[in-house]
């Protein structure tokens, strides 16, 4: 049995009080304090945001982030959109992804391509991409994987592995919780 499925069979309280035992990979500190900002950019430099704190990271095995990212797959980490300032906005450029039920709008360096931001439409949360942290040391630990059944490869660690849109949905949704309460 996983943290998760444990999680839902017992009360908040006690599962933050159970988290630590049971899943030692996700209570890694988080960037732990609003007063210690992070900056992240892409591969040019032109782009270039600070922000504080992080909700949850976890892997994602869709097609589109497989595509973007150009790897197998994406590396999110989710963020309040409100703590990420973005030095000169002009230099994202902005597509808006709306195959049901994924509707975000992913920020791309102008110059160079990467793609950095993304906005999640009609959600305060925002995703700031793995790989553009400057301090990748400082990211949390992921929680797991989602979209599982689209990979390319198998992964072998002993993270969740959540398959199908509403299983991968409800995962993201607990870790994002976990990650608003601290853990
Ligand atoms: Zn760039
Ligand atoms: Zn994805």
């Amino acid at each position: 049995m996983g943290s998760g499925e444990l999680a839902c069979a017992v009360t908040p309280k006690t599962a933050s009080r159970l988290a630590t035992p049971i899943s030692p990979r996700t209570t890694i500190p988080l960037m732990p304090s609003l007063e210690t900002p992070a900056h992240a950019g892409c591969e040019c430099g032109a782009v270039r945001l600070t922000t504080h704190g992080t909700l949850a990271r976890f892997y994602c095995h869709c097609s589109i982030c497989q595509r973007l990212n150009q790897s197998a797959y994406g590396d999110p980490v989710f963020v309040w959109r409100k703590d990420v300032e973005v030095e000169d906005p002009s230099q994202l450029a902005w597509r808006r992804y709306r195959r049901l039920p994924i509707n975000l709008n992913r920020g791309t360096c102008r110059t160079c391509d990467t793609l950095v931001l993304e906005h999640l439409a009609a959600s305060p949360i925002s995703v700031v991409i793995g790989n553009a942290w400057d301090e990748q040391e400082r990211l949390p630990s992921p929680k797991g994987h989602i979209f599982y059944e689209s990979r390319l490869q198998d992964v072998d660690d002993e993270l969740p592995k959540r398959s199908g849109y509403l299983s991968s949905q409800l995962a993201v949704t607990r870790w994002v919780l976990e990650g608003m309460r601290g853990h």
